[in-house]
């Protein structure tokens, strides 16, 4: 099945009882993102008109690893490498040209987003309603090619919106833009099918369309349409789109936030966009994603998984799979798979991983016999495979992430002032080498089971209807 607008993947998802529907009127602030928590990787969360909106929000479609293999048609197993045979072979989009989009249904000039949209404020030290699943996608002024990234949008009291772009390619264009005193046009994208979600938050180099990764992952190319006020082209199939342009040497606050970790990133100056057109479907459906939850994590963790295995396996044939902890957020803690050929290849494996994203800041190698999506199993390895004097790798001051608060530097003085040098992002790194020996004195490493445990069909093997009296 190919679900190439958001409607037939929740029509699916409903069909299949993933949805809970939830009562009109819900409070937009806290008490929406909340419930939505609460169900997060159960169900879907569908809110008919929340809090004075005549507009539904979905949160929580894409929550689970195995839903996203749906989505995708493949099993879960499958799902690195068919991520990256998409970023690996993007197919260009197809411009729908003057025919009428279904984003476009509806056209509204200078709109009032306050009124217009159902956004919800999230997170308790949260400075306001904040859109946190919109794509944002611009153009490269040097060679008109695209990008799409999500970035947090605070939506300002003033109706603008403020903007966090990390140092990469939208960042990039807008600098560029900005040297020369030009504002750069944007489109936000709200209410995507699951693969364009998907593909938006791709490893990709620069001057690569993520659009064309989510033709790709579609196994066709993607329908897209200019926007009203610029050269840009959005997915045709999507529920809302903000036209607007992040402003020159404008900068107003933004912030604080509850980030992908856990904790706040602080209220500083930052970029503003400047909102000129509205356009949505008829009655359309608006998405939220909930900061630091399974669907921000896995958006997240699939295509960095699948980037990662590619730059190991490199290097290393024996490298079998690689998994982002859920408890790591998805991002610092990595377990690779590993059938070795030398002793020492775990340690040269950690030490290519942590050269692979200054994210990574533990890896825990195990052999082949340990599942690295059962966190149960990793533990295990360390727990009988594992001596922290022998197999401990740390390497002191490298970069790591800036939104791990434990690699502030510098601590804060009485009264809060920050002590200079404040720095941020200065990371230990943790190796972990978990594996058995590749030989060993017979039974010593080899690990307990029943045999017929993996292949017995338990369920023909029930007496059905049958109790039996214990008295
Ligand atoms: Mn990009």
């Amino acid at each position: 099945m190919k679900f190439t607008d958001l409607r037939t993947w929740l029509t699916h998802l409903q069909t299949t009882d993933r949805i809970a529907v939830i009562k009109k009127g819900c409070d937009l602030k806290h008490r929406l993102p909340a419930i939505a928590k609460i169900l997060d990787g159960e169900k879907a969360t569908y809110f008919q008109d929340p809090q004075g909106f005549d507009m539904p929000v979905i949160s929580g479609f894409m929550s689970k690893r195995s839903w996203i293999a749906e989505a995708m048609g493949i099993t879960e197993e499958e799902l690195l490498p068919a991520f990256r045979k998409a970023a690996e072979n993007p197919i260009p989009w197809h411009d729908i040209g003057n025919s009428s989009a279904p984003c476009q249904e509806v056209v509204i000039q200078n709109p009032d987003l306050h009124k217009l949209l159902p956004i919800p404020t999230h997170s308790e030290h949260d400075y306001g309603p904040y859109i946190t699943a919109g794509l944002v996608i611009a153009r490269n002024p040097s060679t008109g090619k695209q990008n799409v990234s999500i970035n947090r949008i605070q939506l300002h009291p003033t109706g603008r919106l403020g903007i966090l772009m990390l140092p990469r390619h939208l960042f990039a264009f807008f600098k560029h833009a900005e040297k020369n005193n030009q504002s750069l046009d944007v489109a936000i994208v709200i209410g995507v099918d699951p693969l364009t979600l998907l593909a938006s938050q791709a490893i990709a180099p620069l001057d690569h369309d993520e659009l064309e990764i989510a033709g790709a992952l579609h196994g066709k190319a993607l329908d897209v349409v200019k926007c009203k006020n610029s050269e840009i082209r959005v997915p045709a199939n999507a529920e809302i789109v903000i036209e607007g342009k992040i402003l020159a040497h404008e900068r107003e606050l933004e912030g604080p936030f509850g980030e992908f970790p856990k904790y706040y990133s602080a209220r500083e100056s930052r970029e503003v966009i400047q909102v000129d057109v509205l356009t949505h479907r008829q009655e359309p459906i608006y998405h939220t994603i909930i900061p630091a939850e399974m669907e921000h994590l896995l958006l997240g963790a699939i295509p960095r998984e699948s980037t990662l295995l590619s730059h190991l396996q490199r290097s290393f044939q024996g490298v079998l799979d690689v998994h982002l902890s859920i408890g790591g957020v998805a991002r610092y803690h990595l377990y690779v798979k590993l059938k070795k050929t030398h002793e020492g290849q775990p340690k040269n494996v950690i030490m290519a991983a942590f050269g692979a994203h200054y994210d990574v800041k533990q890896v825990i190698v195990v052999d082949e016999d340990v599942d690295v999506h059962q966190p149960q199993q990793v533990e295990w390895a360390v727990a009988t495979r594992f001596q922290a004097h022998r197999d401990l790798l740390v390497i002191e001051g490298a970069q790591g992430s800036i939104l791990d608060p434990s690699t502030t530097v510098e601590w804060m003085k009485e009264g809060g002032d920050l002590v200079p040098p404040y720095q941020q992002g200065l990371s230990s790194k943790m190796g972990l080498d978990a594996t058995r020996p590749m030989n060993y004195q017979e039974h010593v490493f080899t690990r307990v089971r029943i045999p017929g445990e993996d292949t017995i069909d338990v369920q023909r093997e029930i007496e059905p209807n049958t109790k039996v009296s214990f008295n």
